[in-house]
């Protein structure tokens, strides 16, 4: 079979001979000459040889030179290399062989025959080397790709943003890494199954990819969080304008089999060496701007500020102790009464969570939200149940019609004891449904999921009463009133019109209980402050008060004491029990 042999020789009668030779082997052999190293690096780098002869001994540059700048130079080598010399040396035939040549050769012993097995055996050596190169290739990318988007995989994201921060640090660049994952990702996952999840990863980083140049490390860490290491930076405002872009093109929505999916991102930016000095220090810091990113709402960009680290890590702290303030027993339920407008009889209560850390008081408003996100709330949740059910089975005994209300929070509807528990309470209390209220927020109405729906029918089923909290602070949808079960809407306390008159909160206060009333729901006025509220709440004839002119929220023993004294003849019997 004739080949493209390349000759690399200064001396010109070897050559002549070396052809010769090669011509015997086969006349259809196309042969190329070059005197020294560089004009053969040139051809090997422009063209395709089956075989390159090259002589070690040669003025400039020896062939051995050639081989470590072939290597060094990380050229693609099609060819097999066999190296010619005069000497005998074995030393000199295992360097050769070391750098890249497969076979060696005596130019003494240079015969046709000699050559074609020197030929042979160099490209047997050859096919075997590109093979175990290519199965290398395919270790290596499984190693370090992801298999559904053919991203970098964390492990070459590390080692990338290592190598890149040891770099610059010679060179004096900045790098910004991005850190995102996508907002409401799992809901996805949830509802139109894993398959249209992993789909819409591929999209979404078919759509990042056009926000790149192509130069960038751009990996999947896992799950739907992805990383993106921008380096060379010449401006940080670079960084900002790669994240805009990639938010830009993620907000159109997409379809997936007949689903439309829509989906955005929260990215956190760190820089280098702004923000930190090495590659894990630098990571953590994306993934505090990306926490806070999340924060700002979602689809958000947020850049890495020291006040930030302070932040979480005060946010860490609590939650470290909040997960071991239920066995250190730090909790406490306190109960603010619900008073009934015309006779200022106390008729209920609402639970409220009272958390003594070891740093102090702490307001449920800093840690119902981190219970909440790490979901602490879910077993928290529950002790405030049992709490709250066993305190009111005591007063019922002397008052039955006496209610609790009690708060979940739309991370407990979905956790799948409650309802198990719930029963469980009002058995072990004898408790009847009917006189307990679970308030809940439109946020929880929002996240429309059947888990949801599925838990706030059940508890309206099982004859529990269901109260809509904070009503006129959020979205205050009026489809929400209509397709739950809800009984009782009540008014947010920043309605109440501050001291003194405000008409324009008066009129709104008066519009919202005028619709509540006509959808004949329960309406609770909140935040009852001052004597004006008071008679603003009679006029407009609603029922059930709660607020700091009547009582705060108080220790159950407390409770006792101010039925005992009150005016508040319905919690008179029950003053003797705690
Ligand atoms: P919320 O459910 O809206 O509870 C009413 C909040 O208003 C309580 O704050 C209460 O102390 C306060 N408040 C009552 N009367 C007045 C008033 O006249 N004026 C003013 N300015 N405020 C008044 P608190 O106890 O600090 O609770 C804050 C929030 O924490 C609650 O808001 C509720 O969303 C949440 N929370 C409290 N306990 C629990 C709980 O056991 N579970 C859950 N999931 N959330 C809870
Ligand atoms: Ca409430
Ligand atoms: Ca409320």
């Amino acid at each position: 079979m004739s080949m493209k042999i390349l000759i690399v020789d200064d001396d010109q009668v070897d050559r002549i001979h070396i052809k010769r030779m090669m011509r015997r082997i086969d006349s259809g052999n196309v042969i190329t000459e070059a005197e020294d190293v560089d004009s053969a690096l040139s051809l090997i780098i422009e063209q395709n040889f089956d075989v390159v002869l090259l002589d070690y001994t040669m003025p400039k540059k020896n062939g051995l030179e050639l081989l470590k700048e072939i290597q060094e130079q990380n050229i693609e080598k099609h060819s097999a290399i066999i190296m010619m010399s005069t000497s005998e040396q074995e030393e000199l035939a295992l360097s050769c062989l070391q750098a890249g040549a497969h076979d060696f050769i005596i130019k003494s012993d240079i015969t046709g025959y000699r050559l074609r097995r020197a030929i042979l055996a160099a490209q047997a050596r050859f096919d075997m080397e590109t093979k175990l190169k290519e199965s290398y290739k395919k270790v290596k990318q499984l190693a370090e790709q992801d298999n559904l988007t053919k991203l970098a995989n964390r492990y070459f994201f590390d080692e990338s943003l290592k190598l890149t921060i040891a770099n610059n640090e010679r060179q004096k660049h900045k790098t910004a890494l991005l850190l995102f994952d996508l907002d409401h990702f799992k809901y996805v996952n949830d509802t139109h199954g894993h398959d249209v999840g992993d789909i819409l990863l591929q999209k979404v980083v078919h759509r990042i990819h056009t926000c790149l140049r192509g130069n960038e490390v751009f990996s999947r860490l896992g799950g739907d969080e992805f990383a993106i290491i921008l380096n060379h930076l010449d401006r940080v405002g670079d960084a900002e304008k790669v994240s805009l872009r990639i938010l830009n093109v993620l907000i159109k929505p997409f379809f997936i089999n007949d689903a439309q999916i829509n989906m955005a991102a929260s990215i956190g930016i760190s820089i280098y060496p702004d923000n930190a000095n090495d590659a894990s220090d630098l990571f953590k810091k994306a993934d505090i701007a990306m926490y806070k990113a999340k924060k700002l709402g979602r689809n958000q960009i947020a850049f890495f500020e020291d006040e930030m680290q302070q932040q979480f890590l005060n946010r860490y702290k609590i939650e470290n102790d909040l997960s071991q303030a239920l066995d250190k027993q730090q909790f406490e339920l306190f109960y603010q009464p619900v008073f009934n407008c015309e006779d200022s009889a106390i008729i209920g209560f609402e639970a409220l969570l009272r958390w003594h850390s070891d740093q102090g008081l702490i307001s449920p408003d800093i840690f119902i939200p981190i219970a909440e996100e790490s979901r602490l709330i879910k077993p928290i949740g529950r002790w405030v149940i049992s709490q709250a059910c066993r305190q009111i089975s005591i007063w019922q005994e002397h008052c039955p019609d006496l209610t609790m209300a009690i708060n979940l929070s739309p991370i407990q509807l979905l956790d799948s004891l409650l309802l198990p528990h719930i029963k469980k309470c009002f058995k072990q209390y004898s408790i009847q449904p009917e006189t307990i209220e679970f308030e809940i927020t439109e946020t929880a109405l929002l996240d429309d999921s059947w888990q949801t729906q599925a838990v706030i029918n059940s508890l309206s089923e099982l004859g529990c009463k269901i109260a809509l909290d904070d009503f006129g602070t959020g979205f205050s949808s009026l489809s929400h009133l209509h397709h739950f079960p809800i009984d009782t809407v009540k008014i947010d306390k920043s309605l109440m019109p501050p001291e003194g008159v405000d008409f324009s909160n008066e009129k709104i206060i008066h519009g919202l209980v005028i619709m509540l009333q006509y959808l004949k729901l329960n309406i609770v006025a909140e935040g009852v402050e001052f004597q004006s509220h008071l008679t603003l709440c009679q006029m407009l004839n609603i029922q059930k008060l709660q607020g700091y002119l009547l009582s705060k929220p108080l220790p159950p023993g407390e409770i006792n004491k101010i039925a005992l004294f009150s005016r508040y003849p319905n919690m008179m019997p029950c003053v003797v029990r705690q």
